[in-house]
């Protein structure tokens, strides 16, 4: 038996004991030392998440402890690994394009199927990464910053480029660092003067927008010209409807949050400035790869984004906490196991 926090519907969790999973012949069995809560997380907690079946058991920013694995995997038993959570099918139009983290038949550990928030999981294999020098910390933080790595990669970030990150939580700051570490020129854009002082410490960030016009603020700061990229990580609709604005002619534009609803934008000014517009989802082994070379180099302060800590236990408490209020919050982190 292990103990599992369920979010058994929306507003309610639970630490409950229940059978272990099963031990199949191609599947690793790991025990999770370190789970990341995410944006994610609350909204799975709160109820906003659409599509999500319940009880569900969360956790998909993983470093975990292999505890048995396949025969011929190389894994040993004690090893830490990075996990990527996301599960693809291996034979859609994606995979076979050599996008999994678009697959059509995606099963996100912790969202689509049960996740981290649990004493033992199960995973496939080739969904771990060894950890080769980084903490459980370092590895639980990898997920959240290959998001913001693979949308650098999606908007083709080059040295000479002027970059926007507008919204600066957790996944705007990892577009931040990955922007600066492609040798772009970074600027954020946020309502919460806080989150903006923080992240120009933390992501290097030579330029914050923050008053009521960005557009205004956009405008003086570029010379009228808007920027070469801009990537939004509000999820918020008004905000990404916004941003068409501030995209430079020639530019790209990168949303990297998601919205349940329709967006609109005027076709004049997107052609008239022949915009690339595009989305970026999940992460690739390849993000992975990078953003955990680049936490070895020492580029990426992982113990300044980990604000917050709890037990698996504590939890239960704890997030329902932090999805109401979330000052001075950059990543909380559950630690189990020590
Ligand atoms: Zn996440
Ligand atoms: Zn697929």
């Amino acid at each position: 038996m292990i103990d599992a926090l369920v979010c058994s519907e929306p507003g309610r969790l639970e630490l409950v004991r229940r059978p272990a999973p099963e031990i199949t012949p191609d599947s690793a069995l790991v025990r999770p030392r370190r789970v990341g809560i995410c944006g994610t997380d609350y909204h799975i907690y709160e109820g906003k998440h659409p599509f999500l079946q319940y009880p569900r058991v969360m956790g998909h920013e993983l470093a975990v402890e292999i505890v048995q694995a396949p025969e011929g995997s190389g894994f040993a038993p004690g090893e830490i690994c990075v996990v990527n959570p996301y599960l693809s099918c291996g034979h859609c139009v994606a995979c076979r394009a050599g996008k999994p983290n678009c697959c059509a038949n995606i099963s996100v550990l912790g969202v689509h199927q049960d996740g981290g928030m649990a004493g033992l999981l199960s995973v496939p294999p080739g969904n771990l990464i060894p950890a080769e020098g980084l903490s459980a910390d370092q590895c639980a933080a990898v997920e959240f910053l290959a998001i913001g790595a693979h949308a650098v990669r999606r908007g083709g970030v080059a040295k000479r480029d002027r970059v926007l990150v507008v919204g600066i939580g957790p996944i705007g700051l990892g577009v931040s660092l990955f922007a600066r570490l492609s040798g772009a020129k970074v600027a954020a854009c946020d309502r919460d003067p806080e989150r903006l002082a923080v992240a120009r410490e933390i992501a290097d960030i030579d330029t914050i927008v923050a008053g009521d016009d960005p557009l205004a603020e956009i405008d003086a700061h570029t010379n009228g010209e808007g920027f070469d990229v801009v990537f939004d990580a509000t999820g918020n609709p008004q905000a990404m409807e916004r941003g068409f604005d501030y995209v430079g002619h020639g530019g790209r534009y990168v949303l990297v949050s998601v919205v349940n609803e329709p967006l609109t934008f005027l076709d004049p000014d997107f052609h008239r400035k022949e915009m690339t517009l595009l989305g970026s989802r999940n992460a690739t082994m390849e993000d992975f790869e990078h953003v955990m070379a680049a936490i070895r180099t020492g580029a990426v302060p992982v113990e300044r984004l980990i604000t917050h800590r709890t037990t698996l236990a504590d939890a239960a408490a704890d997030i329902p906490r932090w999805a109401a209020d979330k000052t001075g919050l950059i990543k909380a982190m559950i630690e189990i196991g020590g």
